[in-house]
C-alpha cells in the first residue's frame, strides 16, 4: 500500500479530546474540553427552531449568508471600532477552527515560517504543519506569561509569514496588554508579517483587563486576519459558526480556501444566529458577569482545596500547579490528569500538551459550567490532597 501523508505522521491524538474520552470512561466531571453544560440563550434556541421549520435548508452563499454577514459586520464594527464591510471583509466559517486553518492556508506557502506563542492551543501547531509551514515557538513564561521582546524579535528576524495571536489566550488565560500588542504590531510591520488572531474569548475578559482587537491597532487592519466564533459568546460550540475578518485582498483568498474546504457553514444555523448577533450590548455584559461568578466560584474551590493556580485574566481556563504532587515521583501531568479522572472524579487536561518547552507541572481545568457542576467538582477537589497522601494508585 502507498504511504499516508507524512505531515500527519507526527500528529498525536488531541490531549483535550483524549481527556474527554477518559472522563467519560470513568464517569468523571469533565473539566477538560472547554464547552458549556448550560443552554444557549432562549431567543437563539427559538430562532433555531424557526429556521428548522421555515428554512433555509440549502446552501447559503459560500462565504456566508448575507443577513449573517450584515449582523456580524454591525456588531464587530461597533466593538472593534472599525468599519467592517459585510460584502468585502468577512468569510463565515465552520467555527474558528476552520477560520484559523483558512487563514493559514490563505497566507502560507510550503516552507514558510509561522510564530506561535507557547503555551498554545494545540490546533495551531497542526494548522501550521497542515499548511506546510514551520512553527517557530516563542515562550510565554509562567507565571506571568510575559514574552521577551528580544526573543520575539529574533523569531521575527527569521522572516515568518505570520504570527498567531490567541488573545485572550487558551490555556493561560493571559490577556495581552496594549504595550505587548504594540510590540507585536511594530515587529509585524518591521518584518512584514501577517498577524492571525484567534479571539474566540473576546467577550470573556475579567476586570480590570480589557480586550483590544489587534486589527484595531493603528495601521494593523491591513495585515491582520481576525478569527473568532460564536461558540463561546453564545454557548453554541456544536453549531460550528465562526468567521474571518480581513481586508478585501486577503478575504478574496480566504473565500476560495473556505469554499474548497467546506463550501459553507450550516445555512439554517447561520439564519438563526442572526438573532444572537443582534443582541444588545447588555447581553455581553451579562455573559461576562456570569463568567466572573464562575471564575470566582471555581477559584474559591481551588483555594479551599489548597491547590495553587495562575489567575486567569480572560477566557475560561485555569492552570493549576501540580508540581508538589509529582516532584520526586515517576509521575507526570499526563499520569496525574488520568489519576484525577479515575480517583478524584474530575478530569483536567495535562498542561504539557500546550507547551513546547518541557513544562510538566500544570493541568488545565475549564470553568464554563453551571455553578452546581462547579460545586460538585469542587467538593471532589477537596479530596485531592488526602488521596495523594495516601498515594492511591
Ligand atoms: N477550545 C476548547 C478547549 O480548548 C475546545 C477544544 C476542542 O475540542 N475543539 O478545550
Amino acid at each position: 500500500m502507498p504511504s499516508k501523508n507524512e505531515r500527519i505522521g507526527g500528529f498525536a491524538e488531541s490531549a483535550i479530546r483524549r481527556m474527554t474520552r477518559i472522563a467519560n470512561q470513568y464517569g468523571a466531571i469533565n473539566l477538560s474540553q472547554g464547552f458549556p453544560d448550560f443552554d444557549p440563550p432562549q431567543a437563539l434556541i427559538e430562532a433555531g427552531i424557526r429556521a428548522m421549520r421555515d428554512g433555509p435548508h440549502q446552501y447559503a452563499v459560500t462565504w456566508g449568508a448575507s443577513d449573517f454577514r450584515q449582523a456580524l459586520a454591525a456588531k464587530q464594527s461597533r466593538l472593534m471600532g472599525l468599519d467592517i464591510d459585510p460584502d468585502r471583509h468577512i468569510v463565515v466559517t465552520c467555527g474558528s477552527t476552520e477560520a484559523m486553518m483558512v487563514a493559514m492556508l490563505t497566507v502560507c506557502d510550503a516552507g514558510d515560517k509561522v510564530i506561535v506563542f507557547s503555551p498554545f492551543y494545540e490546533n495551531y501547531d497542526a494548522d501550521a504543519i497542515l499548511s506546510g509551514a514551520e512553527p517557530i515557538f516563542v515562550p510565554l513564561a509562567p507565571p506571568a506569561f510575559d514574552f521577551d521582546p528580544a526573543v520575539l524579535e529574533a523569531a521575527f528576524a527569521r522572516r515568518p509569514k505570520a504570527i498567531i495571536l490567541c488573545n485572550p489566550a487558551n490555556p493561560s488565560g493571559k490577556v495581552f496588554t496594549e504595550e505587548e500588542l504594540l510590540t507585536i504590531a511594530r515587529l509585524a510591520e518591521k518584518y512584514d508579517s501577517f498577524v492571525i488572531t484567534d479571539e474566540v474569548y473576546e467577550h470573556i475578559v475579567f476586570a480590570p483587563h480589557r480586550h483590544r482587537y489587534f486589527a484595531s491597532l493603528p495601521g494593523m487592519f491591513e495585515r491582520t486576519i481576525s478569527c473568532s466564533s460564536l461558540s463561546k459568546t453564545y454557548s453554541i460550540t456544536g453549531w460550528r459558526l465562526g468567521h474571518v475578518i480581513a481586508p478585501p485582498d486577503l478575504i478574496d483568498g480566504a473565500r476560495k480556501v473556505h469554499d474548497f474546504l467546506t463550501v459553507g457553514a450550516a445555512a439554517p444555523l447561520q439564519a438563526a444566529a442572526v438573532t444572537a448577533l443582534k443582541f444588545p450590548d447588555a447581553y455581553y455584559a451579562e455573559l461576562l458577569d456570569e463568567y466572573t461568578k464562575k471564575r470566582a466560584c471555581f477559584l474559591g474551590w481551588l483555594d479551599r482545596a489548597g491547590l495553587s493556580y495562575l489567575l486567569p485574566q480572560g477566557a475560561y481556563y485555569v492552570l493549576v500547579d501540580i508540581g508538589e504532587f509529582i516532584r520526586g515521583t515517576d509521575h507526570d501531568d499526563i499520569w496525574f490528569s488520568e489519576w484525577m479522572a479515575r480517583r478524584v472524579g474530575v478530569a483536567p487536561v495535562p498542561g504539557s500538551g500546550f507547551f513546547r518547552e518541557p513544562v510538566r507541572n500544570y493541568v488545565r481545568f475549564h470553568f464554563a459550567k453551571r455553578e452546581q457542576t462547579l460545586n460538585a467538582a469542587g467538593e471532589k477537589l477537596l479530596e485531592v490532597r488526602k488521596r495523594v497522601q495516601r498515594t492511591e494508585p
